[in-house]
């Protein structure tokens, strides 16, 4: 696996430290946004509309971000579609939907707070009051037109505390009918929108540090570029909005609570805010945590900058069973819930028993469930799949997948087949066939959910009552994948305000520096609400974090800093 080599013409990561006032600049703005995905365009287009000069330095080659790649569904709760449609989604029971699911452990529905830190019940209040405005903004400026999709649910719409489940979810206009290619649309017409109201957008600039007056203010960055470094000052803000650390073996290894493998996030999101903030005190929260979602591991070894994760599980006469030949888990499961399942920890045997799974189809789902949308591992023939294990039998199959298993040992622990896996294979499969026949799952019930149902992919004609489920056939042939858990991105780091400030140890803003998106620590510990419950929040922050760095003074620079210049 190779990871951490340069990625962007603008070269390695370099030191963090601060870099003093006194040395030249070579351009001066007064809002600087570092990252042009997601989150950069819109906080970039926000300060812009409140007359600010405003660059954009991009890191990569080339702007979008894991954006680009992106469904781009965005998760806007009482969004203006709802309330035209009479769908009521009061502040209350939406703050309540995200504390009981961000932090299950300390929800307390009798709490005014929910049982919340105030920082958290914060977070929740502003994605609230934010996100609808923000995305009306985009969409009145022609920088983001959007279309509802009334008919997608909540990933848990059925906990009783989730009293709006439909309509919360945006999808970019312009998307396909699939709504698989969001994030392209949505960079497209952002940035459109961008260069046409006078935003300047720089590629190949990877900041690596900011300019820190004598007073802790941030007063510009420093960024390596193909032609060397540039300084630039801001006069009234650097907002970072530079993702998460998924591409950093180090920060994955440990910062995240398990052994995620490195995910579909940009290749250039390696946390490089990380050691800029820290070096200048900043206190880090949720480091522990990403946005996950499952893949095929042979797909992330492949180390292939276009990786989806599996966000729709696909196949209905198939199943995920582990080295035993047992399955484990509902292989239905959202993608950020499915994801943790491999990670249980084995105190017996102090492994990770389920790194890789190993999902198993046969014939039927080949035909009827193949698609090369949203990450799915069943794939149409004709396309890539190198990932896919085939044999005429399931005993040719499990000598297979015991060859792969031995050629990745090295990175899952030494994961080998039980000897009794073709045994327990064979009644798992009987079992799993009998739930199909029923309809119901009584192991992991799986398909009673609806987002399971909305998720479920592609199947044929002749699905049943329960259209996740179809029993496995007697006869070959049949198709293997091993599966793991990995990161969309990551997202912890410093601490922000709810106008996101980033705040130093002592619970201060450290002057002129701001943060959005997923370089910042989100409030919403593990878990993943929706479908656009990144990218939702994300729009509200960015906002916020435009006005209150339009509201920052605009800075004097010393006499020496001038004179050097
Ligand atoms: C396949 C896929 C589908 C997804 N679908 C959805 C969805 O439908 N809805 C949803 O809500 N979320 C979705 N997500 C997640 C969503 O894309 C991210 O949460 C979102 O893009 C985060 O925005 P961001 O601005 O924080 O980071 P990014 O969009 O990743 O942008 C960060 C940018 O910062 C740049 N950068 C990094 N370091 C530096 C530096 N030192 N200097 C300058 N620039 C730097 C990077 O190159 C990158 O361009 C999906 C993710 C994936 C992978």
């Amino acid at each position: 696996m190779t990871v951490n080599k340069p990625i962007s013409s603008a070269g390695p990561r370099e030191t963090a430290r601060p870099s003093p006032p006194e040395r030249p600049y070579q351009s001066e703005y007064d809002v600087v946004v570092v990252g042009a995905g997601g989150g950069g365009l819109p906080t970039a287009l926000f300060s812009r509309w409140l007359g600010n000069s405003v660059v954009i330095l991009e890191k990569a080659d080339e702007i979008g971000g894991t954006a680009r790649k992106a469904a781009f569904w965005y998760w806007v709760p009482n969004n203006r579609p709802m309330r035209e449609l009479g769908i009521a989604d009061p502040k209350e029971d939406a703050i309540r939907l995200m504390a009981r699911l961000s932090r299950p452990q300390g929800y307390n529905p009798d709490d005014p707070k929910f049982g919340m830190t105030d920082w958290e019940y914060a977070a929740f209040e502003a994605i609230y009051d934010s996100a609808s405005p923000a995305a009306e903004l985009l969409a009145e400026r022609n920088a983001l037109p959007y279309r509802h999709c009334p008919d997608v649910v909540d990933y848990w719409a059925e906990l009783p505390e989730n009293k709006a489940t439909k309509g919360r979810v945006l999808l970019p206009l312009g998307a396909n009918e699939t709504m698989s290619d969001g994030g392209k649309v949505a960079i497209e017409t952002m940035s459109a929108a961008a260069v046409r109201d006078g935003v300047e957008i720089r590629t190949a600039h990877r900041v690596q540090r900011v300019i820190r007056r004598e007073d802790g203010e941030i007063v510009g960055v420093e960024a390596s570029t193909p032609g060397g470094t540039t300084r630039i000052r801001a006069r009234k803000a650097v907002i970072f909005v530079t993702g998460g650390f998924t591409h950093d073996t180090t920060f994955r290894r440990n910062y995240l609570h398990a052994p995620v493998f490195p995910g579909c996030g940009a290749r250039s999101n390696e946390g490089d805010l990380i050691p800029i903030a820290t070096s200048l005190g900043a206190q880090l929260r949720n480091m522990n945590y990403a946005w996950m979602c499952p893949a095929p591991l042979e797909r992330i070894l492949d180390n292939n900058p276009g990786l989806i994760g599996t966000f729709s599980s696909p196949g209905d006469s198939m199943i995920w069973v582990n080295t035993a030949g047992k399955r484990v888990a509902n292989e239905k499961l959202a993608y950020n819930e499915m994801a943790q399942v491999f990670f249980q920890w084995d105190g017996a045997t102090s492994s990770y028993p389920n790194l890789a799974l190993i999902a198993i189809w046969d014939r039927h789902s080949q035909k009827n469930c193949a698609s090369v949308d949203y990450g799915r591992y069943i794939v149409p023939e004709g396309t890539d799949d190198r990932h896919v294990i085939k044999a005429d039998t399931l005993e040719g199959l499990k000598t297979a997948i015991a060859d792969r298993l031995e050629k990745h040992k090295a990175l899952t622990g030494g994961l080998s087949l039980d000897k009794d896996f073709l045994k327990n294979l064979d009644a798992t499969i009987e079992r799993f066939n009998r739930f199909a026949e029923a309809g119901k799952d009584d192991d992991f019930r799986r398909g009673e959910r609806k987002i399971e149902v909305q998720f479920n992919g592609p199947v044929g004609d002749d699905a049943g009552s329960n259209p996740t489920m179809y029993p496995i056939s007697d006869t070959g042939p049949y198709y293997a994948t091993l599966m793991t858990g990995a990161t969309l991105d990551t997202k912890g780091g410093p601490m922000t305000t709810v106008d996101g400030h980033i705040l130093d140890d002592t619970g201060m803003p450290i002057p002129g520096l701001f943060g959005v998106g997923n370089c910042v620590a989100s409030a919403s510990g593990r878990s993943y609400w929706a479908g656009g419950a990144t990218l939702g929040p994300i729009l509200a922050f960015a906002y916020r974090a435009a006005g209150a760095a339009n509201a920052q003074p605009v800075r004097t620079f010393s006499t020496a800093a001038q004179a050097a210049e």
